[in-house]
């Protein structure tokens, strides 16, 4: 089967990585749950595309009845569940020293749980099934640490540690895992960082596209890694620009 007609379900989707992964999934013809809190940009991809193709969900990855349910209703309308792009995340950088304990707890919630939830809601019909796919987006920040990057850092080092364990666990079960860790990518992610220096220094790096991917960069890369055949499967994606050292 190739892309065409498979059942993507994305979280995550109305900006950045998320959105062009299902813009570049919806033109090559997959059947898509769009995934994330706000949903206006949702129904705008949805109306881009034909009617039936897509369906939306106003979903909080941290809510596991929400999700369950929302999967659920897409494998009621389209008879399968071939994909999960676990993509949702956030990005609160600080100093551990700034103790900003709420911003941890819901970078874990999002990133970490998130993450699991997911997997949780799609693997019985994977099961059911005998095949299916799962990606979830860490980052080059899940390979190396920075400084204010701590936090952040350790969950998507916990997405890496998850998908490799989800891999070896489901490989008998011809469920695959796919982890795409990019570098700097322009998105609204950024602005996800509380400060003006730190947004101001970001910005000025997402000007360059040698040192800051296109969200389509990676998208590419994510459908590339979706469109293999049944008996092949891409454990990671390591994507960065150019200029990107670490
Ligand atoms: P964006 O901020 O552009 O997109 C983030 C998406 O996640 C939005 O659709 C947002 O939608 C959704 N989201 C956030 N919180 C929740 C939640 N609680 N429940 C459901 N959806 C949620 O960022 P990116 O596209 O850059 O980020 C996508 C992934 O890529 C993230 O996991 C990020 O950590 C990772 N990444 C990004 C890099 C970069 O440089 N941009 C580099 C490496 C990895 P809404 O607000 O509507 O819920």
């Amino acid at each position: 089967m190739s892309v065409k007609d498979k059942v993507v379900v994305i979280t995550g989707a109305s900006s950045g990585i998320g959105e062009a992964t299902a813009r570049q999934l919806a033109k090559d013809g997959a059947k898509l749950l769009l995934i994330a809190r706000h949903e206006e940009v949702l129904k705008q991809i949805q109306s881009d595309f034909a009617d039936g193709q897509i369906m939306t969900a106003a979903v909080d990855v941290t809510d596991f009845d929400g999700l369950k349910d929302a999967i659920k209703q897409a494998n009621d309308q389209f008879g399968r569940i071939d994909v999960l792009f676990n993509n949702a995340g956030i990005m609160p950088l600080s100093p551990l020293s700034a103790g900003k304990r709420d911003d941890w707890q819901r970078t874990v919630n999002v990133n970490i749980m998130g993450v699991l939830n997911g997997i949780d809601a799609v693997l019985p019909y994977m099961h059911q099934q005998g095949s299916g796919h799962i990606l979830a987006t860490s980052s080059t920040a899940g390979h190396k640490v920075f400084p204010t990057f701590a936090v952040y850092s350790g969950t998507k080092f916990a997405v890496r540690a998850i998908m490799d364990g989800l891999r070896q666990e489901e490989a008998a079960n011809h469920i695959k895992s796919t982890v795409i860790t990019p570098g700097t990518v322009t998105t609204n992610l950024y602005k996800t960082i509380p400060g003006k220096e730190a947004q101001a220094a970001e910005a000025s790096l997402h000007d360059n596209p040698n040192r800051s991917l296109r969200a389509d960069d990676v998208a590419l890369q994510v459908v590339r890694a979706i469109d293999t055949p049944a008996n092949v499967s891409i454990s990671e994606v390591n994507i960065r620009p150019i200029e990107q050292e670490a």
